[in-house]
C-alpha cells in the first residue's frame, strides 16, 4: 500500500501537471469507487478547475474551486497515471479526469476510492489522524509525550493512524532497522536515547524516500524517472534471508498484528 512518500511524491507530480488547470471530462467505470452516484459525481466535478492537491497521511485532497474537495486513498494495488490516450497503460481505468487531451488514470481502485466531499464532510474524514510526522509542529516534546501514551509493540505503534499519520508495513520495517530497534519492543521498555533515535529515524526514513520517490512500482507519466527509486533502496522490508546491509546477518520474517515484518534480530536490539 503506498505510504507518505508515495503520496507526496504524487502530490508533488500533480500539482506541475493538473494545478490550476481545469477538469474537461469525467469517465467513471467503477462506481463503487466513488461515494455519489456517478451522474451527480460527475456533475459535480466536471468543469471544476483543480485549484490546489494536498496530502494528509496516505490520503491526497484534490481542491476544486466550487469549495468542495476530491479524497483520494489508494489502498491496496491503487495507482495514477498521467498523460494522452496513446501512453495510457494497459489496465483497467476506473475513474478517468481529463485535462483537454491529457487524462488522470486511476487505476488498481479496487479498495480504494475517490470521494467528493464539503469542507465539513472532509474535517470528519480526517479528524481521526494524528501528527503529520514532517510537520515543523512534530517537535520531540511533541513525540515524547505521545510516546507516553502508548504500551504495544513498536511495529504496532507505528502503523496507528491516530499515533502518527502517513506510516505504513514498509516504512515502519526500514524506520526501526535504522533506529536499530526491535519491532516487537515495547514503547514502555525504551531508554531515552532510544526515543530520540526513533524519532530522528521516522524523519530520516521518510525524507529520504521521498527524496528517492517512493517505491511505486508503475511510472506518473511516460519518461517519469522520479517515481519508484525507494524500491531498490529498502534496507529490509520484503528481504527475507538477505544479509543486513548494516552487520551481515539474514534479515528475519514475523508475523506482528498480522502485518509481515522484517528486521535484523542481531543488530536491532
Ligand atoms: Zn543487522
Amino acid at each position: 500500500m503506498p505510504e507518505l512518500p508515495e503520496m507526496e511524491n504524487y502530490k508533488c507530480l500533480l500539482q506541475e501537471k493538473i494545478q490550476g488547470k481545469q477538469i474537461t471530462g469525467v469517465v467513471i467505470q467503477r462506481e463503487k469507487s466513488l461515494n455519489l452516484p456517478t451522474e451527480e459525481f460527475v456533475q459535480r466535478v466536471n468543469r471544476q478547475k483543480v485549484l490546489g492537491i494536498d496530502r494528509r497521511a496516505k490520503y491526497l485532497i484534490f481542491h476544486l474551486d466550487n469549495g468542495d474537495h476530491l479524497l483520494l486513498h489508494l489502498m491496496l494495488g491503487g495507482w495514477l497515471f498521467y498523460g494522452n490516450t496513446d501512453e495510457k497503460p494497459k489496465r483497467t481505468v476506473q475513474v478517468q479526469l481529463s485535462f483537454g487531451n491529457q487524462h488522470l488514470y486511476f487505476i488498481g481502485l479496487r479498495l480504494g476510492y475517490l470521494h467528493e466531499l464539503s469542507t465539513p464532510q472532509l474535517e470528519v474524514q480526517l479528524q481521526h489522524l494524528g501528527p503529520e510526522p514532517l510537520e515543523s509542529n512534530f517537535s520531540l516534546d511533541r513525540f515524547l509525550h505521545l510516546l507516553q501514551t502508548k504500551r504495544g509493540a513498536l511495529k504496532t505503534m507505528l502503523l496507528d493512524q491516530e499515533f502518527i499519520a502517513g506510516i505504513g508495513n514498509r516504512y515502519s520495517d526500514e524506520i526501526l532497522w535504522h533506529a536499530r530497534l526491535l519491532p516487537e519492543k515495547k514503547a514502555t521498555e525504551l531508554e531515552q536515547e532510544q526515543k530520540v533515535r526513533l524519532f530522528q529515524s521516522i524523519q530520516t526514513v521518510l525524507r529520504q524516500a521521498i527524496q528517492w520517490g517512493g517505491y511505486m512500482d508503475e511510472a506518473f507519466y511516460q519518461g517519469d524517472v522520479q517515481t519508484g527509486g525507494a524500491k531498490n533502496n529498502m534496507n529490509v522490508h520484503d528481504r527475507e534471508g538477505e544479509a543486513c546491509p548494516r552487520c551481515g546477518n539474514p534479515i528475519v520474517k514475523v508475523e506482528i498484528s498480522s502485518r509481515n515484518t522484517f528486521y535484523c534480530h542481531i543488530c536491532q536490539k
